[in-house]
């Protein structure tokens, strides 16, 4: 497909002062479409863009509005706001992402929703406004399908009518201004930043978005691949920020709630060792299989005393993939391995099974990006304890991931030292260390 020159133009602007986003800029899959508004995005990571609106688009507002939608994206705001009404929930989200943005001198299409605006102090979570939002609501007859209050009028808290505008940057087409489209009738037209972003605000399908990916629409990003393109920017904006500094402070916060795991896996995996090493030999494993740097002469020969080896334990990782599994809990699983990894050190993989009723994914890996996680079944980690007991050499230590959500053996695999990690108010078995997140 051949993309407008503004379009091509924003994505450039936009990545010459902030190169970290380059992953996801480009991960977006530009869909053309007519008569909805400037450009869109939905949670299939699906960019609409109506050619002939965009080619009327400054580049700086073209680059902002792709900012601002993909911060949605990278926020995981559909994930975070579907189970809410889709109206308030634009509006909130926009709000969230909109101080940043405007603290960075970002350009909008129109008025962009911001805390002030919303009457709600700034730097709060979307559903920390969204429930200040919802007080302040009349009663509705149905959940967010419609912009019309309870007596079938416009609802007086529409704050997208004053936003609508995708002509706001255009002053030749300022005299429809009175003859914009309001309530139901406007809800076919996305308002990037002013209320009505779509689905990668909402994780609720808009009027002017593709149903989701099949056959006849474009394929779009999957929820696993959306998390390794998050991880992969957050990655990018750690790196940036170690080299050449100068991150804007709220991509900086989230990167690293994004990459660090909430285990701290050095301590945990330093005890599995003095474990492990008491265990076997009953006291601290003294080995001549490598050679000590305290090497010295003693009684004019040269010795070479025993080094205290601390092999690293081998580590398998039933990671629960099930149906009751969210993309949160997934994320932090994936910050788990990533943790679990760092502290074994660079060249010490480990074993990581994709379990839901069965193994869906079984491979020794040495980043998380190597992780597929498949699944979304029933829940059984049972069977991804036996299969971690079936690898050879066996795991010394098996570490399930798990909302707890599921049945579990009556032992661990013999030889096996089990820590279950619990994303969720499920139980852990009683012969685990478990580790409540
Ligand atoms: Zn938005």
């Amino acid at each position: 497909m051949i993309l407008p020159e503004e379009l091509q133009a924003g994505r450039l602007y936009l990545t010459k002062d902030h190169p970290y986003l380059a992953a996801a800029l480009w991960a977006l899959q530009p869909v053309a479409k007519a008569d909805f508004g400037i450009m869109a995005v939905d949670m299939y990571w699906r960019l609409y863009f109506d050619p002939e609106k965009v080619s009327r688009c400054p580049v700086d507002v073209v680059a902002g509005i792709l900012y601002h939608e993909i911060c949605h994206l990278l926020r995981n705001h559909p994930e975070r706001m579907k189970d809410l009404d889709p109206r308030l929930s634009n509006i909130a989200a926009d709000a969230e992402i909109n101080d940043d943005l405007l603290r960075e001198g970002v350009k909008f299409p129109a008025q962009p929703v911001t805390p002030q605006l919303i009457g709600q102090p700034e730097n709060l979570l979307a559903e920390e406004y969204y429930f200040a939002l919802a007080k302040n609501e009349p009663a509705r007859p149905q959940e967010g399908t419609t912009t019309q209050g309870a007596d079938g009028k416009p609802a007086d808290k529409d704050y997208g009518s004053r936003q609508v505008a995708d002509d706001d940057f255009d002053s030749a087409d300022a005299g429809e201004e009175s003859g914009r489209p309001a309530g139901k009738e406007q809800e076919r037209f996305s308002a990037p930043g002013s209320g009505r972003c779509g689905s990668c605000a909402t994780g609720r399908k808009a009027d002017w978005e593709d149903e989701a990916p099949g056959k006849d629409s474009a394929v779009g990003i999957s929820k696993a691949e959306g998390e390794l393109i998050r991880r992969d920017v957050a990655r990018q904006i750690i790196e940036h920020s170690s080299e050449k500094g100068r991150i804007p402070g709220h991509l900086a916060r989230w990167a690293q709630a994004k990459l660090n795991p909430k285990v701290d896996w050095r301590k945990k995996l330093a005890a599995v060792i003095r474990y492990a090493a008491v265990d076997q030999t009953g006291a601290r494993d003294f080995s001549y299989s490598r050679p000590s740097r305290r090497q010295g002469q003693i009684g004019g020969r040269d010795v070479v005393f025993p080094c205290l080896r601390s092999p690293a334990p081998s580590v398998a990782v039933v990671a629960d993939t099930s149906a009751s599994i969210s993309d949160g809990m997934l994320a932090q699983t994936l910050a788990e391995i990533a943790g679990i990894l760092k502290s074994l050190g660079q060249r010490e993989g480990v074993h990581v099974l994709a379990v839901d009723a069965a193994v869906g994914f079984c491979r020794k890996v040495f980043r998380p990006e190597q992780i597929r996680f498949a699944g979304g079944g029933g829940t059984d980690m049972g069977i991804g304890l036996a299969a971690a007991a079936r690898l050879r050499p066996l795991p010394q230590l098996g570490i399930v991931i798990s909302d707890g959500y599921t049945s579990w053996p009556d032992a661990p695999p013999r030889g096996m030292k089990v820590i279950v990690v619990l994303t969720g108010d499920g139980q852990a078995p009683e012969w685990a260390s478990c580790i409540r997140i």
